[in-house]
């Protein structure tokens, strides 16, 4: 079954297809899928025609299957559940990572490659504290956190401080493990020495006692998001979406209440075991509730629910540049520049905390939000039945819907003449003309808020993308690969920017830069492992504000930033490709780069006693007798004394790191 290419499922078995010739049945059998031998089967496994339907692969959506495949029946798309062997599909549906989709070289996959590691809890704080540092008012919709265990002496002195300062300061903490989810090992503590230390990381922040609370009871927003593009960046927000509710009413934390889940943390996943959890069809009671009602809800109680849902949208905006940059690098390691591959769009859950004067909190970003539209029942004692939950279905499937008519391929989308609650119809012809197919959005549940709506008052939050540019064209090839840049790495973008000098930065204090910065974005126990693997993109980029504060010390921190950007640019030549085209190219290699690279294929790696900047200035001269010798010395005593040398002047192995050119 797993070898055959998959067709519309039902079709396979009423529909009567054409009998396959003798000559094409041999050349089936020889290409090796003809072994099915049930006569159903190989008539299914016939290679169809590239058609004009929207073909979308279903292969792995496995918990999303329901909703996904039942918005395909509405639009009369074809389902390929068993994946497409002869022609690609248009859209690859995956639970779970973008890796799921395999070797796909064209057509959209809904995730993106590196998504789920940049939405974790750590890396997501990283992301978010570097804007704070950059402009604190504008990124003040985070708790504040600190990273066990790493940062605990830091964490337990800034509470001692403020205890010292303010004797009534009595606060809670919540402490969560990087990777969980669904609440799983989260817990709330009085005090630092509580935290309970094991092998897993966590993060740590003041937990917010004053939540905005509905019949007593504390809730959360799930709200969703597509992002709809990375290159060009396009972010859309569903109109509607969930209010989940905790199943005990709320008061403040006390050392008596601290472990009672169901009053503090609103997962739905917790609380569908607690005794009081309501499962209901309304939308507007029960322990899981749409966005709309719980916001009308706030309306008639004379809360500014439009200004919140402002604010609500910035907070998106904010946090999804605030991670795009990083998301480009990710997606061109596994999609490089001139390399077949699919697009990618993906459909992300943001879990937001109301306070009692209505701010929005961001808790966290789902990479993978749930999609299910059903639920676990007891229909008598013991016995459970899975049910459709009307509430998720109302709200997820125009979700998944929308979305699958947002990233479909325009060419395919017929014209649409009218859609009532439960049916689109559907002309003949395919769209022609741009107008036409402007239709859609409008009738969508997803509205564009970036670049559309807001996109000229975060432009400023582009400059981003300039530095993460810098980055990736100092990044070298292996670096390219592993998105982490090695110290090789940094030192080349110190000196093709021009930032060494004797009087502003040495080259032993970038060295030293590069070493602390190592340290502090490190995460793993395996520090000597780690070193030589390099510096991730927000590692850099904290060095980059070090060094904008360095060299351009000025009070507005934006500036500096600036600043820095613009003399990288002009240095690395850039200006050509300032943003505007977001693809930067990478700068053609001189001649004695390229030199140097023949040398690295035939050779393997250039030992560093022999980049000496005389051979790139004329690679004629590079001795390739030295090299030679070098290498037959190396393999004779099966370790070169030359190379050992250079690493104990540079401190540690950066030997297989490619100086970037
Ligand atoms: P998980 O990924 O395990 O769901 P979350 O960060 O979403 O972890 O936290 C789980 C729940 O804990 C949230 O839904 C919310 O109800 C509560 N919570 C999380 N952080 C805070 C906080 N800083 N203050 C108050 N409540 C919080």
């Amino acid at each position: 079954m797993n070898n055959m290419d998959e067709v519309k499922l039902e079709p396979i078995l009423t529909r009567p297809r054409r009998q396959m010739s003798d000559s094409k049945q041999k050349k089936w059998n020889k290409s090796g899928r003809g072994k099915i031998e049930h006569p159903q089967l190989v008539k299914a496994a016939l290679p169809r025609k590239k058609t004009s339907i929207v073909t979308v692969d279903t292969s792995k959506a496995k918990s999303n299957l329901d909703v996904v495949r039942s918005c395909l029946r509405e639009l009369g798309w074809r389902e390929y559940p068993f994946g497409r062997r002869d022609f690609p599909c248009d859209i690859y549906w995956n639970t779970a990572t973008y890796q799921d989709s395999g070797d796909v070289c064209s057509g959209k996959v809904n995730k993106f490659p590196g998504m789920s590691e940049l939405l974790n809890k750590i890396n997501l704080t990283r992301a978010l504290d570097l804007l704070t540092q950059l402009v604190p008012e504008e990124f003040d919709f985070y708790p504040e956190t600190w990273f066990l265990p790493q940062q605990y002496f830091q964490f337990s002195a800034t509470v001692k401080s403020r205890m010292e300062k303010d004797p009534k300061y009595s606060p809670t903490f919540i402490v969560k493990p990087d990777e969980g989810s669904q609440g799983e090992g989260i817990y709330l503590i009085k005090d630092p020495v509580d935290y309970v230390m094991n092998q897993r990381n966590h993060v740590v922040q003041e937990y917010l006692s004053k939540p905005l609370l509905i019949e007593r009871m504390k809730f959360d927003l799930r709200v969703y998001v597509v992002l709809a593009s990375i290159e060009p960046l396009e972010i859309y927000i569903c109109k509607d979406g969930l209010a989940r509710f905790c199943t005990v009413p709320y008061s403040k934390p006390t050392w008596k209440n601290l472990d009672e889940h169901y009053m503090h943390l609103t997962n739905y996943s917790l609380n569908k075991h607690s005794s009081t959890y309501v499962h209901t069809d309304s939308e507007d009671n029960g322990s899981k509730r749409s966005l709309t009602s719980v916001l009308r809800q706030l309306e008639d109680s004379g809360y500014n629910v439009t200004h919140l849902c402002t604010e609500i949208e910035r907070l998106i905006i904010k946090t999804t540049l605030a991670i795009a940059p990083e998301l480009k690098i990710h997606y061109r390691a596994a999609v490089p520049i001139g390399k077949a591959g699919p697009t990618c769009f993906q459909i992300l859950g943001f879990d937001i905390l109301l306070l009692e004067d209505l701010k929005p909190i961001l808790l966290e970003v789902n990479s993978g939000p749930s999609l299910r539209i059903d639920y676990e029942q007891e229909v008598a004692s013991g016995v459970y039945e899975r049910v459709i939950s009307a509430i998720d279905d109302e709200i997820k499937h125009p979700l998944v819907r929308d979305t699958l008519l947002l990233i479909a391929p325009k060419n395919k989308l017929k014209k649409r003449v009218k859609r009532d609650a439960n049916s689109i119809e559907t002309l003949e012809s395919p769209i022609e003309d741009d107008q036409e197919i402007q239709k859609y959005p409008e009738e969508s549940c997803l509205e564009q808020i970036f670049p559309a709506k807001y996109g000229p008052e975060y432009n400023w939050l582009r400059i981003l993308e300039r530095v993460s540019a810098i980055y990736q064209l100092c990044l070298g090839v292996k670096g390219t690969v592993s998105c982490k840049m090695g110290l090789t790495g940094f030192r080349a973008f110190t000196r093709r920017c021009k930032l060494t000098s004797q009087t502003e930065l040495s080259t032993a204090e970038i060295d030293i830069l590069y070493i602390e910065l190592m340290k502090k974005w490190d995460m793993s126990p395996d520090k000597d492992r780690n070193l030589t693997q390099g510096l991730c993109y927000q590692g850099f980029m904290e060095g980059f504000l070090q060094i904008a504060h360095k060299k351009f010390p000025s009070s507005n921190k934006l500036d500096t930033v600036e600043q820095l950007i613009d003399y990288c640019e002009s240095n690395l030549e850039l200006h050509n490709y300032r943003l505007g085209s977001s693809i930067l190219p990478r700068v053609p290699l001189t001649k004695a780069e390229r030199r140097m690279d023949e040398l690295k294929n035939i050779y393997g790696n250039v030992p560093s006693s022999l980049k000496r900047p005389e051979y790139f200035l004329d690679y004629q001269s590079f001795p390739v007798e030295s090299l030679r010798n070098h290498r037959k010395h190396k393999s004779r005593t099966g370790r070169s004394n030359h190379g050992n040398s250079e690493k104990a002047k540079e401190g540690f192995s950066d030997s297989d790191d490619h100086e970037p050119h």
